[in-house]
């Protein structure tokens, strides 16, 4: 059942609370040495705000993804820079709902208990890009097991987590009717993998968001790795779309709030020709523009995840709402680097680092073009664009 205001309210507080102890200067120098926020996770993981999504016997809140997105929001609206651990939250859509029982038995009371991490889902390649069906790393039964063998890119937090969820072909492309078919998902333990078939090398980056290069080189898995049925893999990832774009949508709603309450506060305290640089409307208007716009994404986000809770369609909605609030989010960076003139560059002042945060959401996990395509294609009934 979704949570009430007053419950919403409680959560975002909470949040609020244990970010608190982790202020700026822990996130500004995290990402001065590419270091990886450990207690933060760990902690946010323990007091259960991780793992909202988890039902309840498996050892989890039970909770939905209106109640994900608040958290989300709030660590965003906090300074800090979520990509450490969002990954968690939705990349456990696809276990919760195409595991089978022993898989969930297996690993989602551990990751509830924070004894492990799943942090990481292997999609992106090199060569392919958004053309995510023409992916080729390819897994090959081989007697109970499973061979893999290619290469990924931008795969995140891979070094600080103990699952991953790999997309892979087990049928070559030209021999099924559709390219979305073929495609299998897995679990995989990369404590086992990696150096066994499995390489890994950082890739130096704009954020410190710890993305990898990967390297398959006849990887052995168990066939009990296997999320939901064989070559139906394109649907196992698809489903926890919608949630990622949701709760991504929800921290870009976060980090534009976050940008407007530090340019209204540095437009009300900086005086220059004797009076508050926000008493001018060249600075007072596109802030109060930008509030607007972070805002009217937070009811697209909100709208998006009371229709994911209720079971109901919402591509569109989930997609749209991620398009907005990432753009919002955006602007309203700018705006408050425009507010604070020449100290926007000093990096105690933390709005450099969350400006270049906030802009991976136009083109990670989904491009914005891309969802355009979506809409002009699917909701809107154009033809396809490419
Ligand atoms: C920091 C970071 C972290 C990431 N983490 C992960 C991760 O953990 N796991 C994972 O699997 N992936 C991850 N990604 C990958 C991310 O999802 C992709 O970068 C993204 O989907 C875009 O794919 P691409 O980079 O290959 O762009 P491309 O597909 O090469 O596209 C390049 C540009 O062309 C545009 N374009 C392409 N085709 C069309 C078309 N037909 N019509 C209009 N425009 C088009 C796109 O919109 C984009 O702007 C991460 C990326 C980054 C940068």
């Amino acid at each position: 059942m979704t949570s009430s205001v007053e419950e919403i309210a409680e959560i975002r507080d909470s949040v609020r609370k244990l970010c608190a102890k982790y202020g700026e200067d822990y996130w500004l120098e995290l990402d001065r040495k590419g270091g990886f926020p450990t207690e933060f996770v760990s902690e946010l993981t323990t007091s259960g705000f991780l793992t909202v999504l988890i039902p309840e016997e498996y050892g989890g809140s039970g909770l939905g993804v209106l109640e994900g997105a608040a958290v989300m929001e709030e660590i965003c609206r906090s300074g800090a820079h979520a990509g450490a651990c969002h990954a968690q939250m939705y990349v456990m859509g696809s276990v919760l709902r195409h595991g089978s029982e022993a898989q969930k038995r297996r690993y989602l009371p551990a990751i509830a208990a924070g004894e492990l991490r799943l942090q990481t889902f292997g999609v992106t390649e090199p060569t392919t890009g958004t053309n995510t069906t023409s992916l080729k790393t390819t897994a090959t039964r081989d007697g109970d097991d499973y061979l893999i063998n290619g290469q990924k890119v931008w795969i995140s937090r891979i070094e600080h987590s103990d699952l991953m969820v790999l997309l892979a072909r087990t049928t070559p492309a030209d021999q099924v009717a559709k390219k979305t078919q073929g495609l299998s998902a897995f679990l995989i333990d990369l404590r086992e993998a990696v150096g066994n078939g499995l390489e890994i090398r950082p890739i130096e980056s704009m954020i410190n968001h710890h993305s990898c290069e990967l390297f398959f080189d006849n990887l052995r898995i168990g066939a009990d790795t296997l999320l939901g049925k064989e070559g139906e893999g394109f649907k196992v990832i698809l489903d926890g779309m919608n949630a990622e774009r949701i709760l991504i949508a929800s921290e870009c709603v976060g980090d534009g709030r976050y940008f407007i309450d530090k340019a209204v506060s540095y437009a009300n305290e900086r005086v220059v020709f004797d009076r508050p640089i926000g008493m001018n409307q060249g600075v007072q208007f596109p802030i109060a523009r930008s509030y607007t716009e972070v805002e009217a994404a937070a009811l697209m986000v909100d709208k998006a995840a009371r229709m994911f809770d209720a079971g109901e369609p919402c591509g569109a909605e989930a997609n749209m709402a991620k398009m907005l609030a990432s753009e919002a989010s955006w602007k309203a960076g700018d705006v408050c680097m425009q507010t604070h003139g020449g100290f926007a560059f000093a990096k105690e002042y933390h709005i450099e680092r969350k400006f270049r945060e906030t802009r991976l959401y136009q083109i990670a996990p989904i491009s914005t073009n891309l969802i355009l395509s979506f809409v002009g294609e699917h909701v809107l009934g154009m033809p396809r664009s490419f």
